[in-house]
């Protein structure tokens, strides 16, 4: 098969064709010799999988089958220039999410394995931040990374998505804030990467609310995080791909 062939297919992200067929969302172009492979041992893993030992065993447990092989997000290595290279600062990323482990092994981040981090609503938020707050003593920047939000607003399901905002909020916010005075110069940030609004369960574009606290800062008169006013702080808008340095410079 050519890789880079393969690279060019369209995919599709699962999540963004909740409750609709399988057929319509294959790879694309049909009649690509590489897509009709790949289409070819997705339809089969169903048949594959579906008196496969693991999953009898995980129904009996009440637990969902994995019932079909999905191949989507397909691409070819990066080239990204390291994080201490460009910012002079040694980092870590804590994820359960392994896309994200990804991104930090091309970036050259250590990627600290926590316990219980799940990558999704039953995630253990407190051991992410006990990790973050260790990993502090031999790294300059920890990223701390939590999908439960989004898998929530994935699933439509307002009650998850609830608590993983209070939960963030007082286990990993709460504990860092605790415990970060306990270094000279310090600075925290908290956003997320985008929207993924309960009503329409998928990823969304507009402006993300981001927050900034140092101890070499300034103050501004917003004193809450949310969309509404985020609007109002000192720090404006700014596109992604600048919001490190900001941060760094504040
Ligand atoms: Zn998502």
């Amino acid at each position: 098969m050519d890789n880079n062939k393969s690279a060019s297919l369209k995919s599709t992200p699962p999540h963004d064709v909740v409750g609709e067929g399988i057929e319509e969302n294959l790879l694309k172009p049909y009649d690509d010799e590489n897509a009709e492979l790949l289409n070819k041992t997705m339809l089969d893993s169903v048949e594959i999988l579906k008196d496969h030992p693991v999953n009898k065993k995980r129904i009996a447990e009440g637990k969902y089958p994995a019932n079909m092989i999905w191949l989507w997000g397909q691409g070819t290595k990066p080239n990204m220039v390291p994080f201490a290279e460009k910012y002079g600062l040694k980092g870590a990323t804590i994820t359960g999410v392994d896309l994200i482990k990804g991104i930090g092994s091309y970036l050259g981040l250590t990627n600290i394995n926590v316990p219980g981090a799940t990558g999704y609503f039953d995630t253990d938020y407190g051991q992410k931040a006990n990790y973050a707050v260790d990993a502090l003593n031999d790294h300059d920047l920890v990223f701390v990374h939590v999908e439960a939000p989004d898998e929530a607003g994935h699933a439509g399901d307002i009650t998850e998505k609830i608590k993983a905002i209070e939960s963030i909020d007082e286990k990993i916010i709460g504990k860092l804030l605790d415990e970060l005075p306990k270094f000279d110069d310090y600075a925290i940030s908290i956003l997320p990467d985008h929207a993924t609004p309960i009503s329409v369960k998928t990823h969304t574009t507009e402006a993300i609310p981001y927050a900034m606290c140092s101890t070499k800062g300034v103050e501004d008169n917003v004193n809450q995080y949310n969309e509404f006013s985020a609007k109002m702080g000192s720090l404006g808008t700014i596109e992604g791909y600048k919001f490190m340095k900001s941060f760094l410079d504040i």
